[in-house]
């Protein structure tokens, strides 16, 4: 017998509510950021380029280049890689709506490709049959920490001629055949945002370990000007500066990056924790018909930003947004990613329609994302997995 759903008024398996993510700063953090606010500098000063440079180091890419968030940073990688007015750019709808937007920002095209209904991964072979004269970018999203499949997808993107930006949001610390994330391809974006692996408030950057590229987000995060004298068309002594191409003010703070800086220190740390909790997520739900756990393909190390089931609901006859409610009421933090991008009101405006990438729309009618985050403890883990069998056994009987 199942004990009464606290939905139905029954006693929720959890007295507290678990969020399913959250950010860990502790003292060391605190401290970091103070003495920034104690000395000469509060935005672009000596600890941006600390910052970047620790990024390129950790990635084993030769540039990094810090924005004020994850989205300018991808609008920067984008204005770098040249798209502009009614270009094509391939991407994944089973995204934050980030990905996409970029390439609008621009005037360019989003064009969806369906996911792999294993790996949930963008389809190598879904790209292919999509590019034409006007694609230029591809843009890969290593969805819940999980690498894309990169070497199908770069050497596609060599045949044709075109770049590949990777949103990385999700996927600092990873590996993609024994080689990190952010040296592989064109550009790579990591965020900064709270629920991220690490974080610096809001903030993102760029990785790559081409020159030009370097150069230009560089000049896009500050209004498309320049100071190098090498690049002015004139020079009226020192003080001279052009701005040369519609940039952004994108930068970056001081502030910011000293938290980043003091975060990247507790990465590693942080990634163990939640590959510890994943494995007990794995162990607890593996044999268990109603639902099905991520699948890595060989050679792939996930660094795990979320932890996603995906429902059977015909075995359980029953929605995903009861089996939502019913955890929520557990006080367990279910979050559910994404909505495919193109059916927002937005892009459904822009005559995306409906049917599109049908494998990405299924996933989305039966996936909920679980609590995982490294200041989670163990019994908060239990408590998920005990909530989500209590949910699941009253559905399936
Ligand atoms: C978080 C996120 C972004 C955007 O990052 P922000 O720093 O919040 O602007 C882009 N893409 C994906 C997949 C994300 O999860």
């Amino acid at each position: 017998m199942v004990e009464k759903l606290a939905i139905h008024g029954g006693k929720p398996v959890r007295e507290s509510y678990l969020p399913y993510s959250r950010q860990f700063i502790d003292n060391e953090d605190i401290e970091a950021v103070s003495n920034v606010l104690k000395s000469d500098f509060l935005t672009t000063g000596p600890l941006i380029s600390k910052f970047e440079k620790e990024i390129a180091d950790n990635v084993g890419a030769k540039y990094a280049v810090a924005f004020s968030n994850g989205t300018a940073a991808l609008h920067a990688a984008c204005y770098a890689a040249g798209i502009k007015d009614g270009d094509e750019v391939i991407t994944t709808s089973m995204t934050f709506a980030a990905s996409a937007n970029c390439v609008r920002y621009l005037g360019g095209i989003p064009v969806f490709a369906d996911i792999d209904p294993n790996t949930y991964n963008i389809s190598p072979e879904a790209i292919k049959p999509l590019i034409t004269q006007n694609t230029k970018a591809i843009i890969p999203v290593d969805f819940t920490g999980q690498p894309a499949e990169l070497d199908q997808i770069m050497s596609l993107a060599k045949e044709h001629g075109l770049l590949v930006i990777e949103d990385a949001a999700h996927a600092l610390g990873a590996t993609y055949k024994g080689r990190k994330i952010g040296s592989i391809s064109d550009m790579t974006m990591f965020s900064f945002h709270p629920v991220k692996h690490i974080t610096t408030g809001e903030g993102g950057i760029i990785t790559t370990n081409i020159k030009d590229y370097y150069e230009k987000l560089i000049q896009f995060r500050s209004h498309g000007i320049t100071r190098e004298t090498t690049k002015l068309n004139e020079y009226h002594g020192s003080w001279y500066y052009e701005m040369q191409f519609l940039g952004f003010n994108y930068r970056m703070t001081d502030i910011q990056a000293s938290l980043g800086i003091s975060q990247l220190k507790k990465l590693e740390p942080f990634i163990q924790k939640r590959k510890q909790y994943v494995q007990m997520y794995n162990k607890a739900f593996e044999n268990k018909n109603e639902v099905k756990i991520p699948i890595l393909p060989n050679g792939i190390d996930s660094s795990w930003h979320l932890y996603i089931i995906r429902l059977d609901l015909e075995n359980l006859g029953t929605s995903r947004r009861e089996i939502f409610d019913a955890l929520q009421k557990e006080n367990i933090g279910v979050n559910v990613h994404y909505l495919p991008v193109y059916l927002h009101p937005y892009y459904q405006k822009l005559g995306y329609k409906k049917g599109l990438c049908p494998n990405a729309e299924k996933l989305y009618e039966e996936i909920i994302s679980l609590p995982l985050f490294p200041t989670m403890s163990k019994t908060d883990v239990n408590d998920v997995i005990e909530g989500v069998n209590k949910v699941l056994s009253y559905y399936s009987n």
